[in-house]
């Protein structure tokens, strides 16, 4: 498979001056999906027993399946959460695929773990989180919660041996992520969600607790706080919640996976009050801490829980208990065996800009939510739904039924311009469907925001 010929160092120019000049494009061609009969028959079968060549493979996927995907990090891609991974970062996505390192044990991944763990270091310390405290990264959000009520649910458990028959209850607010859902039936627990009006209060638990038949109550092993709803950026009350949390002896879990960047942002750190008190934080550099996909963390207050969660034992492993292995494993800390050393994109980007940079840049998507506001206050056919929470905006284009934002949406992805997607908004006669920004891009402009605005007049 190595050998090198003359044919793969063309190749290799070609990939790496494709892969420079993206890296170095930042208003990329917006892609806009095709039906896969479509892209049938515009690329063929590409799997052969001869195969087709790195040319014509290449040609293919720069002439039609990349312009069929949407780039992230496009600055008027403002749906979902975007992304908008550094240049370093990218760079050193690439290094690491060429170093080739297993990941999951320090014997392996020693020099590598060590870097991702000085990253980890500088997150565990925007959450403040006491000494001990620390994580590991993951594929994402979804599996560093997964990750963080196995480790729950097994220490409920180890508790109380009765509990090894009980089905537990997971308690969150609607707002949280549809993952969680996902999750709890991975581990077939179940999930109660409290409606609230915007943010999970101390009271709504707390009265919530106290309806529940003794029963049920015993079932509850982990309360899920988020901080920074998805859809609208709203911080549950996480100090409330950490102090019925310990009080009634519950896990205190906060999925920080898309707000968690915002802990490094002067102006809103204190919206996070009670963070620190929490069993397990999650975290996304993928989503605001601008690392390519896919980079999630999971922080642990007592990491020992999870590795008694998570740990694996195969007669073919012991060699990692051998005296010189001696490390951190990532692979004891979440539900991953074989893994790459996905940190170091992050850690990497890190080292090179200082935290400074990442304050000010996560200082900006805030800033653009407010200068978003503004305008859409200004405009006489549009409205905020609610107030900007940290880069999340909610707005209506007054009069618009809910075919008119999706075809006006469709409209801009489709010319290429911008892509911003409706959500639905919780009000009390229903949900209404309404206009949402995400912004994650500092480059994304007070113009773009104006020009969007523009095609909805
Ligand atoms: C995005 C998100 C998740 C899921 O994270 P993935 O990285 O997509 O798996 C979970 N929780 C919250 C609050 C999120 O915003």
């Amino acid at each position: 498979m190595h050998n090198l010929d003359l044919d793969l160092v063309e190749m290799s120019l070609d990939v790496i001056k494709y892969a420079i000049s993206r890296i170095s494009d930042t208003d990329p061609q917006l892609g806009f999906p095709k039906k896969a009969e479509e892209l049938k028959a515009l690329v063929g079968e590409t799997i052969t027993p001869k195969g087709i060549g790195g040319e014509k493979a290449f040609a293919l996927f720069k002439d039609v399946l990349v312009k069929a995907s949407v780039p992230i990090d496009h600055p008027r891609h403002l749906a979902f959460v975007p992304a908008s991974p550094t240049r370093a970062a990218v760079l050193f996505d690439l290094v690491t695929s060429a170093t080739s390192v297993h990941g999951a044990f320090w014997l392996e991944g020693a020099g590598c773990i060590f870097a991702e763990n000085q990253a980890m270091e500088w997150l565990v310390s925007l959450t403040g989180m006491p000494a001990g405290a620390f994580g590991v990264f993951t594929s994402g959000g979804t599996e560093a919660n997964l990750s963080a009520m196995v480790t729950a649910r097994e220490h409920w458990r180890d508790r109380d041996e009765s509990n090894t028959r009980t089905r537990g209850i997971v308690m969150a607010s609607n707002g949280a992520h549809s993952s969680i859902k996902a999750m709890a039936k991975v581990i077939d627990a179940d999930v109660l969600l409290i409606e609230t009006e915007s943010r999970l209060e101390i009271s709504h638990l707390a009265d919530t607790l106290s309806r529940m038949s003794a029963g049920d109550r015993n079932r509850v092993f982990a309360v899920i706080a988020t901080a920074g709803t998805t859809n609208a950026g709203i911080i549950d009350d996480l100090a409330g919640i950490a102090a019925i949390c310990r009080s009634e002896d519950i896990w205190f879990h906060v999925d920080a996976a898309y707000g968690g960047g915002a802990l490094a942002a002067r102006s809103v750190r204190h919206l996070f009050n009670g963070i620190e008190r929490a069993d397990s934080v999650t975290i996304d550099p993928h989503k605001w801490l601008f690392s390519p996909y896919d980079c999630g963390a999971i922080i642990y207050r007592d990491p020992e829980l999870a590795k008694k969660a998570h740990a694996q034992e195969g007669s073919y492993l012991d060699i990692f208990s051998d005296e010189g292995a001696h490390g951190y494993n990532p692979s004891d800390y979440q539900i991953q065996l074989t893994r790459r050393v996905r940190g170091l994109p992050l850690w990497f980007s890190l080292a090179y800009h200082g935290t400074d940079r990442y304050e000010k840049a996560i200082e900006r998507g805030i800033e653009l939510a407010q200068i978003a506001g503004r305008l859409i206050t200004e405009a006489k056919h549009t409205e905020l739904v609610r107030e900007p929470s940290l880069s999340c905006v909610l707005f209506r284009r007054k009069g618009w039924q809910p075919e008119d934002y999706r075809a006006w949406t469709y409209k801009n992805h489709k010319s290429g311009f911008a892509l911003v997607a409706p959500t639905k908004w919780r009000n009390p006669e229903g949900p209404e469907t309404v206009s949402r920004f995400c912004f994650i891009n500092p480059d994304s402009t007070e113009k773009d925001i104006r020009d969007i605005l523009l095609t909805m007049a």
